[in-house]
């Protein structure tokens, strides 16, 4: 080696920054190695007297034995936090909002042995657990505090919704665990916890903080073991709500196992998130923010920017700068400061990202790895580069969670945003161009619950988080997180909820004759045009005194497959200008009320003339209401601390299904249909059984009121089977099922194919002609989904 600075200055390569374990080893032999579940206040024993290991994938230690819990336990924590409950929620917001402060602080002053105890249990650098894992977890905690002190004014006619079950994955275990808890203690829940198999020791660190700071037993508790625990947690009777962040595969059971119950259900799920450079792009910038979007934590992030996407032009330049800086990041012992990329979690994800590579190479992809030793003990991955992944591939399709980026490239904005949102996924992604105008551009039209612009992978409590489509839904962090732990106080609980109701049309009864006093025959309703049913029959519709007054069309499976497919060509409807969308309701209300007295002449057939002149009144109303909110609900913007803004936008679903109930038959219908339609969605309805033919008033209304074609599609028939059609039918986005338990139950098991948004009133009755159950923010905020830009300033 020369002497010159220079010479030197290429020479040097990091030392070893050693983290000291001292303090935490400590902790832990303090605890003899040996964990408990955390309930009622108190360490237990399993019940079962059964221990599983937690080791160190860095180093293959054994850590500790943590419990193993069991059904007994389950129900010992279920217990006491029922138990725990009234007094919780007995405290103001206040009292509530101290409890959370203290357990910010209570992580600061032990941010360090936690940061430790975490990159020991899960192998993640110390630096990133250090400087990003642990200031976010205090960041939660403060941020709720505020929430919780806040509660009352900030979300009047809420109230929580009682004993939370939260389950969280092993690789952020404990920003997981505050992004779970911290929302939930805040909105005056209880909470149970089960922390990954792999990584439970942060989150027992957690219970303890909770047991210094006096919170009272019975408020938190936490439980461990493996997914047995999970599935106990997610069966149990005494749950409220299920809060779920982990595989999709996992989602979906988790979907279909809480179907027959009315628990309230958030999932946070796996992603394929799309990295996407535009040739005008700061390059470098684009390089360092991979270095974070896939290299970060192993690639062991839902939210990792796993497939590059990359402007045709500059594909090979960027390429040379990627290879160029893996060449320096250092993968090893995670508890050295000076380390990029620690250890994989588990021989098992270790063996699916090696088998997942192999797959990728066999099917036509380029793999580059930097020449670099590994550690000869452990689980460790080099970072991964592959080149001229085909967008079907499966490592372009499947989550690998590894240090692993499948590249592609594009040529025009249109073909990023198609390729980018190639995926059944939807969680996040991150756009780089220098050009504000085509980021933002880019950013609405990818399906993805957050967008960074020229950034990636950052995260605040102030800003939702949360996925589209098969990522899930519901959002954690924010105001918008808040309401995933609350339910509405003005709507009417029902806890025996609707039986199936009679119907008596000639459906399933004997064919009734059609007689000459059949004054109406009414027609499927698909993409602007009356169409007549695949099955060729149609069924008697009769008044409220048995007189048959009309033949409504049976529908089946193809005409709900039309009705969708003509929903998804009408999408442009979301485009439309918000102010557009409220003057065509505003032009429905007027056509309806000229038509007044002949609608509500057909109306009196059925509910009698008292209440179709209600109705229909309150329809006119209900009309207006939805013509103001299309142009009224906004997004927000939220301050995140960094130089930063975050836009909050909230967009339409995409196609949702709506299967309407029987009562209000027309009230309920628009009630249901409108707020879908002022936010943007198209719609697939189903009317009510009984009085199916006031869709002939509906449509027709509808016609004439400049509504495009297949904005309101409308399908009659059998209620329970067509609302199974739709909740199979992978290009429906959302259902709502507002008829009984029963096919509220039958609609959630058999939405989990795409994981679709389902919103049933199993546990609530509504009445349609109380403005203030029946409309408004509530029904706007099922309609929409918040998607969160982040947009940097400065230089
Ligand atoms: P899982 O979805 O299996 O685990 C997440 C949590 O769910 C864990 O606490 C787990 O328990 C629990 N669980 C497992 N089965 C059930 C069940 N039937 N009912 C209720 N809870 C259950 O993820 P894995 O840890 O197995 O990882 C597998 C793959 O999932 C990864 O390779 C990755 O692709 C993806 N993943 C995605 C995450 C994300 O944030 N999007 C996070 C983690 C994984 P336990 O750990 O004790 O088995």
């Amino acid at each position: 080696m020369g002497n010159s600075v220079v010479e030197q200055f290429y020479a040097m390569d990091y030392g070893v920054a050693p983290e000291d374990p001292k303090e935490t080893n400590r902790w832990l032999d303090m605890h003899e190695r040996r964990f408990g579940h955390y309930i009622d206040g108190q360490w237990h024993k399993p019940a079962s007297g059964e221990y599983f290991v937690t080791s160190n994938p860095a180093s293959d230690d054994k850590i500790a034995d943590v419990a193993q819990a069991d059904v007994a336990d389950v129900d010992a924590a279920v217990a006491a936090a029922r138990k725990a409950l009234p007094v919780w929620q007995a405290l103001s917001g206040h009292e509530r909002a101290r409890y959370l402060y203290a357990l910010a602080r209570q992580v600061q002053k032990h941010s360090r042995r936690l940061a430790v105890l975490e990159t020991m249990d899960n192998g993640k650098p110390i630096r990133e657990s250090r400087d990003l894992d642990i200031p976010l977890v205090a960041r939660h905690f403060y941020h709720h505090a505020g929430w919780a002190q806040l509660l009352d004014r900030e979300f009047p006619g809420y109230a929580a919704c009682g004993v939370v079950g939260q389950i969280i994955p092993w690789n952020f275990p404990l920003l997981m665990f505050a992004w779970k808890v911290a929302p939930a203690l805040a909105a005056g829940n209880t909470v149970i916890i089960k922390p990954a198999e792999y990584t439970p020791l942060t989150a027992l660190a957690m219970a303890e903080l909770a047991m210094e700071i006096g919170l009272p037993p019975g408020v938190l508790n936490v439980i461990n073991g493996d997914g047995r625990v999970g599935a106990l947690i997610t069966a149990h009777d005494g749950i409220d709500k299920i809060a779920f962040t982990g595989s999709t595969e996992v989602g979906r059971i988790i979907r279909k196992a809480t179907a027959s119950s009315t628990k309230k259900l958030s999932l946070e799920l796996g992603g394929k998130s799309p990295f996407i450079v535009f040739d005008d792009a700061d390059l470098d910038s684009a390089v360092e923010g991979l270095v974070d979007g896939i290299w970060l934590n192993q690639g062991q992030v839902c939210c990792a920017g796993s497939r590059l996407l990359v402007q045709e032009r500059i594909a090979e330049t960027l390429y040379e700068k990627i290879r160029a800086r893996m060449k320096t990041l250092r993968v090893g012992s995670p508890l050295d400061k000076s380390i990029d990329i620690g250890a994989i979690v588990a021989p098992v994800q270790l063996e699916r990202i090696r088998s997942l590579v192999d797959q990728g190479v066999a099917e036509g992809a380029n793999c580059w790895q930097p020449e670099m030793t590994m550690p000869g003990k452990g689980l460790f991955y080099p970072p991964t580069l592959l080149t001229g992944v085909h967008p079907t591939a499966m490592v372009a399709q499947e989550e690998i969670f590894g240090p692993v980026l499948a590249s592609m490239t594009f040529r025009t904005p249109s073909e990023a945003v198609e390729l980018a949102n190639n995926t059944t996924y939807g969680l996040a992604a991150s756009i780089w161009s220098e050009s504000i105008n085509v980021a933002l551009d880019v950013a609405s039209q990818v399906k993805a619950g957050v967008v960074w612009v020229n950034s990636t992978n950052l995260f605040d409590a102030s800003c939702g988080f949360g996925g589209y489509r098969e990522s899930g839904y519901g959002r954690e962090g924010g105001r918008e997180g808040m309401y995933e732990y609350l339910e509405p106080t003005w709507l009417h609980r029902s806890p025996q909820k609707k039986r199936a109701v009679t119907v008596s049309s000639g459906i399933n009864g004997q064919a009734a004759s059609v007689s000459m006093s059949i004054d109406r025959t009414v027609k499927q309703y698909i993409g602007g045009k009356q169409a007549r049913p695949d099955s060729g029959y149609s069924f008697p519709v009769h008044s409220h005194d048995g007189r048959l007054i009309g033949e409504a069309p049976l529908g089946n499976r193809k005409d709900i497959r039309n009705a969708v497919e003509a929903a998804h060509k009408a999408e442009k409807w979301a485009k439309t200008p918000a102010h557009t969308r409220a003057q065509v309701l505003y032009y429905l209300a007027e056509n309806m009320a000229q038509r007044r007295a002949e609608i509500t002449a057909r109306l009196m057939q059925f509910v009698g003339e008292e209440l179709a002149a209600r109705e229909v009144a309150y329809s006119i109303e209900r009309i207006f209401t939805y013509a103001a909110w299309a142009d009224k609900y906004d997004g927000a913007v939220h301050n995140p601390p960094m130089r930063n803004v975050t836009l909050a936008m909230n967009e339409a679903i995409g196609v949702v299904g709506i299967i309407c109930p029987e009562e209000a038959p027309m009230l309920s219908f628009l009630s249901l249909v409108l707020p879908a339609v002022a936010a943007g969605n198209t719609v697939v309805a189903v009317p009510s059984e009984k009085y199916a033919t006031i869709m002939g008033d509906l449509y027709q209304i509808f016609d004439t009121s400049d509504l495009p074609g297949g904005v309101v599609n409308i399908v009659a028939g059998r209620p329970e089977e067509l609302a199974k059609t739709l909740a199979e039918h992978d290009d429906v986005d959302a259902i709502w099922c507002f008829r009984n338990a029963a096919d509220a139950t039958m609609v959630k098991a058999a939405s989990i194919g795409n994981l679709k948004q389902v919103w049933t009133n199993d546990k609530y009755d509504i009445d349609w002609f109380d403005p203030a159950q029946a409309e408004g923010r509530y029904f706007m905020q099922h309609a929409t989904q918040i998607k969160n830009i982040w947009v940097p300033y400065g230089e």
